[in-house]
């Protein structure tokens, strides 16, 4: 008897040593998990998930990639550390570590080396870290200096690697810097669920949806099942982005949702499965997310992944 299993493709991960938010846990940036990434890292590889071999080491983003959507102005402005501390909201005295621009620059290599390999293999690719979805051509805004998926997205189109995409956005806040900036192109469907719109904009290919006050698990997921429908897969992207933003988590500094681990964990695999199921190439990056306890959200949706 022919048992018709479908074998599912074991996920990858992208991560550099370069992932270590270069702040201290001072003044704006203080909900601000510096090591979330890591932590992520280790806990994977500490319970056998995750081999260091199989990790895919991204290079930092070109400069020529960075003008893919990014102003030579603007480009030229971050070499200054002055002029990021100040877009950033920073004290001088904030930097440790690596610089920043170098924190932004590896990780937006990290989602560029992760959507190369999910087109290439469809096989799903989460990257540790990305999903800056505020930034904007020529201007930093929420903590996001460079838009890595918007990058990712232009570098690949250019490369006739795949036409149309998607970008499913869950953290807690609307993903206003890539609304606005494919709000003309037709190949792109964004869609975003948040607890605040930054701004409205009419266009075809997109869905906003302003989630209501306080929203708990069972209001949450009933929502997530209703618009993120098979209608809206339609689209029939080449390949999606995930911005699995944990933001919503009721352990989060910032935000005020009241999602459960588990309830964060059931909206991950919702979304994950639905993509995986069509066999639509996914890249995942992490989104925003603050706080001590941030880092298990992003650590159990990748681990269960990783588990099957
Ligand atoms: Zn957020």
């Amino acid at each position: 008897m022919i048992k018709n299993i479908i074998k599912r493709k074991k996920p990858r991960v992208v991560y550099s040593s370069d992932y270590i938010y270069g702040l201290s846990s001072t003044g704006d940036y203080a909900a601000f998990d510096i090591m979330k990434y890591k932590k992520i890292h280790d806990e994977l590889v500490a319970n056998h998930l995750l081999k260091t071999q199989k990790i895919l080491r991204p290079d930092m983003c070109s400069y020529d990639d960075l003008k893919l959507v990014h102003t030579d102005e603007y480009l030229e402005k971050i070499k200054n550390p002055q002029y990021v501390n100040e877009v950033l909201y920073l004290d001088t005295n904030d930097l440790i570590y690596n610089s920043i621009l170098e924190y932004y620059r590896s990780v937006t290599g990290g989602t560029l080396l992760a959507t190369a390999y999910a087109l290439k293999w469809n096989v799903p690719v989460f990257n540790l870290g990305g999903g800056f979805h505020h930034a904007h051509p020529d201007k930093a805004e929420g903590f996001c200096l460079l838009n890595d998926v918007a990058i990712a997205i232009e570098k690949f189109r250019y490369l006739h690697r795949a036409k149309k995409f998607m970008i499913i956005d869950l953290d807690y806040h609307q993903g206003n810097g890539n609304l606005l900036y494919f709000k003309e192109d037709r190949d792109i469907f964004t869609f975003s669920m948040h607890a605040e719109t930054w701004v409205e904009i009419e266009r075809m290919q997109n869905k906003d949806i302003l989630l209501p006050l306080n929203c708990d698990d069972e209001i949450y997921l009933s929502i997530l099942e209703k618009e993120l429908s098979d209608s809206c897969l339609n689209f029939q992207p080449d390949a999606i982005f995930y911005i699995a933003g944990s933001d919503p988590y009721e352990k989060d500094t910032l935000a005020d949702m009241k999602l459960s681990r588990e309830g964060l964990l059931k909206r991950n695999l919702y979304v994950y499965n639905k993509i995986i199921e069509r066999k639509i190439p996914i890249i995942i990056v992490a989104g925003g997310g603050y706080g001590q306890d941030s880092w298990e959200i992003y650590y159990d949706f990748i681990a269960h992944c990783l588990k099957k």
